[in-house]
This record gives structure tokens, sequence and C-alpha cells, in this order.
């Protein structure tokens, strides 16, 4: 059977926050771009495995260092920012948002329950990709953006990566978080589940029902504390709190056993704090219908950010994005989480060549899969980060289409600070004014 192969200018693959802001700057600068998902929907992780908080994006001072995309989908963490409240979003909103934001823009195509299957390749380019599901077909761009988190698209283009930490290879744990709602707060020692100290007490209270349910071996869990964060509307909790060792998302089958498990943790964990007066009316809304896997693989690109980079602050010429959240790695081995702030002004730079793979000309990385230690890699993946990221990835690609470049390696970090600050996104460092299409390029600047 011959199939017509469709072409477009910029293809990005996986719609989670990393493709969805990398679709809309591309789009948004007029090229044709593709966005395919092979889910039903949008959204990706921070959608289907509801996590939840807005993790910090903002220096020791306050002031952000995400701006751009990240900003029209959580426009409340800016407007109504305070230290005592805990930032987080409902998944259902954040999912309507995206999908307002993607049909606003007439140079985008979506496709979902779409699947990338396979890459050709030839002299270091991409030359097209083969598709399975709703658009059984072949597509091909002149530049492909890789924003499937664990860099599967990188890996069937045979780029290299690295996967789980030095030594034995091992990934952070995953978790299937899960909704609780119905609590009768009055019964909580703070009531006010809004805010941290409220939050904090909340999680100490729960504490001991989740250690009885350990000591009796109802639980293979093997965290030591409880992690729970407030919906944005106080009526319901998301708790982040369940941990399955092992999960390796290149494997399919063990992402259906850890889900199996964070299942299975997430039923025991409810039940057991049922037991607390707040609780006893409570009910278990939904575990996520998706295991939330912290970790994939990283693939090798032209800089590999690490741990030094990030607790350093360290700040580089061709910076495309920064990050001010701590290194956070839930253990590998279980029980376990490092915390560890960044010090200082509290923030980084991400530079362009942490986006570009090695070993090929027409493909760029936008999503927690670029190129980074296991360390650094805890702290950028984030939403925030891989928001700012995608964006940067999809103003890179629509230069690199508009400026006919053959290699993603000669787009400019100069230029593409330089629309990013057009557009309201943080950048740092030089910037060179450069022409741009009228209209769809200069929009979005005044948020
Ligand atoms: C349990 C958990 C809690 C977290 N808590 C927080 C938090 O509180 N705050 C925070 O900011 N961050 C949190 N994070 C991190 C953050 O949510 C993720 O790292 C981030 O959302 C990843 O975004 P992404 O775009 O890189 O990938 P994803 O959102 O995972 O998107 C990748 C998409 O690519 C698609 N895809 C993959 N392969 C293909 C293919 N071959 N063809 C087509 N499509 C494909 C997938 O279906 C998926 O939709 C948490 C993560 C986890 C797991």
């Amino acid at each position: 059977m011959t199939c017509l192969r469709q072409n477009f200018d910029i293809i990005v693959v996986g719609a989670g926050i990393g493709g969805i802001t990398a679709a809309l700057a591309a789009a948004r600068m007029s090229p044709s771009v593709l966005l395919i998902e092979e889910a039903d929907e949008v959204g990706g992780t921070g959608v289907f495995s509801s996590v939840s908080l807005i993790c910090n994006f903002r220096d020791s001072n306050g002031r952000p260092i995400t701006s751009g995309i990240h900003r029209e989908l959580f426009p409340a963490a800016y407007t109504h920012y305070s230290e005592q409240r805990v930032p987080t979003y409902d998944e259902l909103v954040l999912k309507a948002t995206y999908r307002k934001l993607l049909a606003a823009e007439p140079a985008l195509t979506v496709w979902t329950g779409c699947k990338v299957t396979q890459a050709a390749v030839q002299d270091r380019v991409i030359q097209h990709l083969h598709l399975q599901g709703s658009q059984a077909t072949e597509v091909a761009a002149r530049i492909f953006l890789d924003a499937t988190a664990d860099g599967n698209l990188s890996a069937m283009a045979g780029m290299e990566y690295e996967l789980g930490r030095t030594g034995d290879g091992k990934m952070q744990s995953a978790t299937a978080t899960f909704r609780v709602s119905g609590l009768d707060t009055s019964k909580l020692e703070n009531p006010n589940i809004l805010e941290w100290s409220a939050i904090h007490s909340l999680r100490r209270e729960l504490l001991p029902y989740y250690e009885e349910l350990q000591a009796r071996g109802g639980t293979r869990n093997p965290r030591q504390s409880i992690t729970c964060f407030p919906y944005p509307d106080g009526e319901a909790v998301l708790f982040n709190s369940t941990s399955v060792l092992g999960v390796d998302p290149t494997r399919p089958e063990s992402l259906a056993r850890g889900m199996e498990e964070g299942a299975r943790q997430a039923n025991e964990l409810f039940e057991a704090i049922t037991g607390h007066p707040a609780f006893r009316k409570a009910k278990l809304d939904y575990i996520a219908p998706k295991l939330g896997v912290r970790e994939g693989r990283r693939i090798s690109g032209e800089y590999m950010l690490t741990e030094e980079d990030c607790l350093g602050e360290r700040h580089f010429p061709d910076m495309i994005a920064a990050c001010a959240y701590s290194l956070d790695i839930h253990s590998p081995d279980g029980r376990t989480t490092r915390l560890e702030r960044i010090p200082g002004n509290g923030y980084y730079h991400i530079p362009y060549r942490s986006l570009i793979p090695r070993g090929c000309s027409n493909l760029l990385l936008s999503s927690r899969c670029i190129s980074g230690t296991h360390e650094a890699h805890s702290s950028y993946r984030i939403m925030a980060s891989v928001s700012a990221i995608g964006e940067a990835a999809g103003v890179a690609a629509a230069l690199g289409v508009l400026q006919h470049r053959n290699d993603v390696r000669e787009i400019e970090s100069s230029h593409i600070r330089y629309v990013l600050q057009l557009r309201g996104q943080f950048t740092e460092g030089v910037v060179e004014r450069i022409p741009l299409p009228a209209g769809p390029a200069q929009r979005n600047n005044s948020l």
C-alpha cells in the first residue's frame, strides 16, 4: 500500500508541557507545525499523572526566572503569589487551557491517538517519521523536536543516551498520584489547607496512620513520609505519596507493572488515612490514569548539564532558559528524597547546547530528556523549566526554518533570546535584533 507523505516545516513529537509550549512558540512565528501525541488527548504527565504543584520558578528575591508561555498556562501563580500559599493547579483547568491555546494557532495541526514508531535517518538528517494509530502515514519536516519526555524520538533516530544514575543505572522512583475529596477540614489542627503551614501540619497528622500501615506490612510503599497538596479550591487533596521502584519507561511491561503496584499502594494509603477523623467520610476521587514517571532517557547532547552547574548557579553565554528548582531526587532505592536548594541567587541557566543531540543536524530536545546528568535532571524536570525549554526549542526551530539553517547548531542563541524576550520570557545575556515575520512573532509580548 502506498502512503502519501505529508510535509510540515516543524514536527513536535509528544504533547506534554514541553511539546505544547514548543508547538505554540513555533506556530506563533508562522511556520507550519505538526504536534503528534500518542495518547487520545494532549497534556502528558502534568495532566494525566496529576502532579498538582507549581514548583518554584522564582529566584531568591522572588523574581520570576520563567515566564512566557508558562505565565499563560498558570496566570494565578504570577498574579496571586504569596510565600504562605501553596501554588497548585487543577489538571482539568490546565487541559482546557492547553486546548484553547493550541486551537488559536492557525499554523498548527494537532494529531492525537497517533504514535511515532520509526524515524528514517540519512547522513545525520531525520528524513521522515512513520506513524501508527489515528494517522497511519509518513510525515516529513525541516526540523524535528523530541518532546517525548523519555527521548523516544531521539532513540529511534539512533542518538546516544544515558539511563539512570552512574554506577547502577537505577532511575528515580515512580508514583501513582491520587485525589481525595470530602474531607472535613474542621477536624484538622490547621484547617486552612491552602497554606503551607496547614499542609505540613496535615502531613504530620496523617503520618501515624501510614506508619501503622507500614508496621503491619500492609503496603510495599517504602517512603518514610506523606506528601500531599491542596487543589486550588481547597476542596480536595492530591497525594503524591506512593513509590514504585525499578520502573523503566523504555519497557512497556515495566510501566504496566509499575501502574499496578502504584494503584495498589494508592488504595492502601487511602484506606489507612480514612482512620483520621477528618478523612472518615472522604472519598477517593481517582487514581491518576498514567503512572507518574520522573526519569527516562537523557539524550547525550552538545553540553551535559551537571549537579555542579545547578548548585554553582552557573550562567552560560548560550542560555535559553533558567531553572530555580532544587535538586529533587526520589531515591531509586526507596525511602528517602534528596532535596537541595539552588543556593545564592537561587537559579541557573540552561544552555542551548543541552537541547542539541550529538549526531543529528535537524533534531532538538524539547522536554525533560535534554542532555544532563541524573542529578541535574532531577531539578530541571519540573514543569516550569520544561515549559521554558519547550518554548526556547520551538523558537529555535522556527528561526531555523525562517533563516534557512541547515543545522540547528547554526541558530544563534542571541536570536533565540531576542524572540523570547519579545514574548515576555526571562532571558539573560546578549540579544541580537533580527527581522521577524510581521504579526505573529510579535504576539503575546505584553503578558
Ligand atoms: C509523580 C510526579 C510528580 C511530579 N510533581 C511535579 C510537581 O508537583 N510540579 C512540577 O512542576 N513538576 C512535577 N513533576 C515533573 C513534571 O510533571 C514532568 O517532568 C513534566 O511534566 C514532563 O513534561 P514533558 O513535556 O517533558 O513530558 P510529558 O508530559 O511526559 O509528555 C511527553 C508526551 O510524549 C508522548 N509520547 C511519548 N512517546 C511518543 C511517541 N512515540 N509518539 C507520540 N507521542 C509520544 C507521551 O504520550 C506524553 O504525552 C512530577 C513528575 C512526576 C512523575
